[in-house]
């Protein structure tokens, strides 16, 4: 398979070790810090996708200790993966792979933001806001467009009932 060697030769690029015990489910980590990441053998596309995943937050120098929030984190980890799909020409070899896993992503990181916002509510720092959200993340997620959506879908509602009184 020449994705295999696509893999391996972007793991041997960016001087990442991998940790031996492979995961038997399609599950990854990355620690920054030893460059080392654990991931799942290669049998399809979507273990492909985990091991890039991993890559990505090796090469955008992620960890536990810096400031950037989680949710920002996974956005730049999928965002990366994503990009070398397209450099690899996956989403036009396998164009349902791809959006299949393009969508995950995007659900994914829609998660992760309500998750981090959530959680900033329970802790006493200041409390993350839709509106803070870094725009790479928005457009990615196309979070906002699901507000307004839901926005008019109230509106819509509320007008209704106004007809019926
Ligand atoms: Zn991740």
């Amino acid at each position: 398979m020449r994705l295999k060697k696509l893999v391996k030769a972007e793991i041997k690029k960016n001087n990442i070790i991998i940790e031996r015990k492979k995961f038997r489910s399609n599950v990854g980590r990355a620690t920054y810090e030893t460059r080392k990441i654990k991931i799942p053998i290669i049998t399809d596309i979507e273990s492909i996708y985990i091991i890039l995943h991993e890559i990505g937050h090796i090469v955008k120098k992620h960890s536990n200790d810096i400031e950037k929030p989680l949710y920002l984190q996974e956005t730049e980890a999928e965002l990366f993966a994503l990009s070398k799909f397209r450099d690899w020409n996956i989403h036009q070899r396998f164009p349902e792979d791809y959006e299949l896993l393009k969508q995950r992503a995007q659900r994914y990181i829609r998660w992760n933001i309500l998750f981090d916002i959530q959680r900033s509510l329970h802790e006493s720092k200041s409390i993350l806001r839709l509106k803070n959200i870094h725009i790479k993340a928005l457009k990615f997620t196309k979070i906002q467009k699901f507000q307004k959506e839901q926005k008019n879908l109230i509106i819509q509602k509320n007008k209704n009932k106004n007809v019926k009184n």
